[in-house]
């Protein structure tokens, strides 16, 4: 068993030092939150630092990080308790910095995260360059030399629409906030937080160690947890709860910039999950091909299982990679294209359960891991082969040079309409699962 949790861990190793599941969130969050009456019609909110608002709500934030901490132990499967000392206590002859440091360390993130004032302008309707803020301002982690990522600095005071603040915070937790958290991690704080060590992946690499917070493994077969259990250590639904909580706690509380803002960082964990890559460890791979897979690696024939592990990787890289630069292309078009009429079509999220508790394991996690097969058929039906079924090719090595769109226009008309019709479905359910968060937080501030 140890051994096949091994090989296991080395596929997932593999599988998850991508940076993002759908790359820049916030584009597509532009879209799909600007059909909705209470983001587009609400206040305008004033720009307040995050030292200001932990201060003022020092109190109430005390008492809400002891509930979550109640209702991940009673909730959550596998849930590693925070450690006593971690608590949040209200301190108000503390200074500012102290405070920040104490909030980070109860929430357990990355204490370096920079939580810049900033907004990413919706290309779609921003007029020229404007200014900029480094990336080094914003996330601690590099950015990759072709990212869409543009950032535009803004001070406290400021007032700004709730769709540019929600829309920028759902790209921010991808800045570095859960790097090196765990045990084997190269960090100062890693050791005092009590995840234990990294459940899969490399330690050393720092989109990997990011990955246990931005996948879930939730609907996996009996078998394949009792052979791997540390697929069970996954936590997106830690986060969620922390970030929508928190948000209710400021719309209560009359801080609205940081109700809209601690909602875009809720959004981002429900978004990662409805790739599906994100919610099951190998799409369109059977339990009993992985064993099979891991069995005659086990005997010394590792063929298979590298074979699967490549193809499993490049297909993930594949699928983001064509979808991120048809939204791109549209915004920088500033033109429509089923994407963005995808990612505004409302009409099925009143189809899905209100908005509660467990809904990204039991509503979004659920509906991700049923694509598998669909998915996979529809990659290798559409995609050309040297990119998602050779494994001798290395998708992510290559991937800054690959221009899939362009690739692309020379498939098979049918199978394109395919993949075009699967990956704006993928983002249907990305704008409704988004709304349908923003409804629940909404209710349970009161607004
Ligand atoms: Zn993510």
């Amino acid at each position: 068993m140890k051994k096949l949790a091994y090989a296991l861990g080395a596929l997932l190793g593999l599988m998850s030092t991508t940076a993002g599941a759908w790359g820049n969130h916030t584009l597509a969050a532009y879209r799909a939150l600007e059909v909705m009456p209470e983001v587009v019609n609400a206040a305008a909110v004033t720009v307040e630092p995050l030292e200001a608002f932990l201060k003022s709500e020092e109190k109430t934030i005390e008492a809400l990080l002891a509930s979550q901490e109640a209702w991940a132990a009673a909730n959550l499967e596998h849930y590693p308790p925070r450690p006593a000392k971690l608590a949040f206590t209200a301190n108000a002859d503390r200074s500012d910095e102290a405070r920040r440091l104490a909030f980070a360390h109860a929430l357990r993130i990355a204490p370096n995260s920079k939580f810049a004032l900033f907004i990413q302008p919706d290309p779609r309707t921003a007029t020229g360059p404007g200014p900029r803020l480094p990336s080094e301002a914003v996330t601690t982690l590099p950015m990759l030399g072709n990212a869409s990522q543009k950032f535009q600095p803004v001070k406290a005071g400021d007032s700004l629409s709730a769709l540019a603040v929600v829309a920028t915070a759902v790209d921010e937790p991808d800045y570095g906030l859960d790097i090196n958290l765990w045990d084997d991690s190269p960090s100062d704080w890693g050791k005092m937080y009590g995840f234990g060590t990294l459940p899969f992946g490399n330690p050393v690499l720092p989109y990997s160690t990011q990955a246990p917070f931005h996948m879930g493994f939730m609907h996996e077969s009996k078998v394949l947890y009792t052979a791997a259990p540390f697929l069970k250590r996954t936590f997106p639904q830690l986060r969620v709860y922390q970030y929508s909580t928190l948000a209710s706690l400021a719309f209560r509380t009359g801080h609205p910039y940081w109700g809209w803002r601690f909602t875009g960082l809720a959004l981002h964990y429900v978004e990662d999950l409805t790739q599906p890559y994100h919610a099951s460890l190998a799409p369109g791979d059977s339990t009993l091909k992985l064993l099979a897979a891991n069995a005659m690696a086990m005997a010394g024939f590792a063929g298979m299982k590298n074979d699967m592990v490549v193809l499993l990787s490049n297909r993930h890289l594949a699928l983001e990679k064509y979808q991120s630069e048809l939204l791109l292309n549209s915004a920088l078009a500033k033109q429509d294209t089923p994407i963005d009429q995808a990612l505004r079509h409302a009409d099925k999220d009143s189809s899905y359960p209100e908005w509660y508790d467990l809904y990204l394991r039991n509503v979004v996690a659920a509906q991700a891991a049923g694509y598998g097969s669909r998915l996979a058929q529809t990659l290798v039906a559409s995609v050309p082969a040297g990119f998602v079924s050779d494994p001798a090719f290395d998708f992510g090595t290559q991937e800054d040079k690959i221009m899939l769109v362009k690739e692309l226009a020379t498939a098979q008309p049918e199978a394109r309409a395919r993949l075009d019709a699967l990956v704006a479905e993928l983002l249907t359910n990305f704008g409704s699962h988004s709304r349908n968060a923003i409804s629940g937080i909404l209710k349970a501030s009161n607004r």
